[in-house]
């Protein structure tokens, strides 16, 4: 099967060029302006954006939390991701305390295996340390999982400082990078006890129990400890200017680190938690909470300035029942927001139309670094010879609403609700196979993704 992408404009991390494309066995065979159509199916692209499959490396699909399970699975989240543009998405293996990284991974990929129709890896979550665990990371890095996540926040996965210390090490040993979530957990306790004492039980308290300064503090922590263990880490879903100025502290000290922020950080502000009506605050409740405009602010100028390597969507959905959980408790509400679905067209809406960022630069946080950072370039993130044929065809004429009464993410409400796009995702192709067409899904099946070092 054979299919020419005739006269897009071919985006890169460097800009915007004319030329056909062509995809044959899955991959990308040639990109060349006037490329003869030969015995391949002529798409015409004339006035469209060609973006490499976007990639997300930060979603959350069949997850437990808080005695409920996330309302997207890897059937309806992976098809979300597909219908935005999203042709990878790098979700979180999380072992239960006790239970070996091996036995945490087989269980996870059983999750996703036949039930993705987008291409997916994972990222090791080690939430427990001892002689066992440390083995296997090296094991893990050679098995093609080669990021981790730790968690500086949330009791039952947090690790102590020695041991976090630790790991650091050890993935210096192994050459693995891990994503690290920055908040102080022992203060927001402390004001989460507060709030609950005085009976301020609403979602208002909320970001009110995790101040920036609290997850800059953590930040700044981590960075130290990452500049005494020697090895690169990753800043998952940086929110707030404070967080910012400690990732630029430590880069001045020459510290390798990469940032990562999220749709919301960049569009949505806290106002939204004193809401009177509990639902439409508790639908925003996620950690780290949304902040200030002028955090918004600050992200987008990091943004332009190169600052941040990715934008990735925490994608980590609720329906509004289950958000209905914490009526009495702010503690009770699950934390997480859905967004994997509109991540492109926001990021082109409110960066490129805007212009706040080019269209290379959105190829850079959406494809490239991803790509690079996870160890799946020169595979994704780019269009180029060899390269798998996922490509998506962004139509910057067709303006669009994201509305919760259209997308295929299975809960029952977006944060962007009522949200105007300029342009949108018109088709997605997945490993040279045509995957969606004007919104409509085809069927498709996602592949495991192994993956090696850092290469950004
Ligand atoms: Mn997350």
């Amino acid at each position: 099967m054979k299919t020419l992408l005739k006269g897009g404009g071919v985006v890169s991390g460097l800009g915007v060029r004319r030329a056909d494309v062509l995809l044959a066995d899955g991959k990308v065979a040639a990109v060349e302006a006037g490329l003869p159509a030969g015995d391949a199916e002529v798409v015409d692209c004339g006035g469209k954006l060609l973006f490499p499959g976007f990639i997300d490396a930060h979603t959350h699909f069949d997850l437990e939390v808080a005695g409920t399970i996330t309302a997207d699975d890897f059937a309806t989240g992976s098809r979300a991701a597909l219908r935005g543009g999203t042709t990878t998405v790098i979700d979180f293996a999380a072992p239960d305390k006790g239970e070996s990284l091996a036995r945490g991974l087989a269980r996870w990929r059983e999750k996703a295996e036949g039930r993705a129709a987008c291409d997916y890896g994972f990222h090791m979550t080690i939430d427990d340390w001892n002689g066992d665990i440390s083995r296997e990371i090296g094991e893990m890095a050679a098995l093609g999982i080669p990021s981790f996540k730790m968690y500086m926040t949330y009791p039952a996965m947090m690790l102590s400082e020695g041991e976090m210390f630790q790991a650091l090490r050890r993935l210096r040993e192994v050459g693995g990078i891990a994503g690290v979530h920055c908040e102080n957990d022992g203060v927001i306790r402390q004001l989460t006890a507060e709030a609950k004492a005085a009976g301020r039980l609403s979602p208002a308290s909320h970001p009110r129990t995790r101040p920036a300064p609290l997850e800059a503090e953590a930040v700044g922590h981590l960075l130290r400890l990452a500049q005494l263990a020697d090895v690169p880490v990753i800043i998952v879903h940086l929110s707030c200017r404070e967080s910012l100025d400690e990732v630029r502290a430590a880069r001045r000290r020459g510290q390798r680190v990469y940032v990562e922020t999220c749709p919301h950080y960049l569009l949505l502000e806290d106002s939204v938690y004193d809401q009177r009506e509990f639902l439409e605050a508790a639908k925003y409740v996620c950690a780290p909470p949304l902040r200030r405009w002028e955090d918004q602010e600050a992200l987008w100028a990091a943004l332009r300035g190169g600052e941040i390597d990715t934008v990735a969507t925490d994608h980590c959905s609720f329906t509004l029942a289950q958000k209905r959980a914490g009526r009495y408790d702010f503690t009770k509400i699950p934390g997480g927001l859905p967004g994997v679905e509109h991540r492109g067209a926001l990021l082109y809406t409110h960066g490129v139309a805007s212009g706040r960022i080019t269209e290379a630069g959105m190829c850079r946080v959406l494809c490239e670094n991803p790509a690079k950072l996870y160890g799946c370039w020169p595979r994704k993130g780019v269009i180029a010879p060899g390269s798998d044929g996922d490509v998506v065809v962004y139509d910057p004429k067709a303006d669009g609403v994201i509305t919760a009464s259209d997308q295929a993410q299975n809960v029952d409400y977006t944060p962007y609700e009522g949200y105007r796009t300029r342009g949108s995702v018109t088709r997605v192709y997945l490993r040279g196979r045509l995957a969606v067409d004007q919104g409509a899904m085809l069927e498709t099946a996602g592949e495991f993704l192994t993956r090696g070092r850092n290469q950004l």
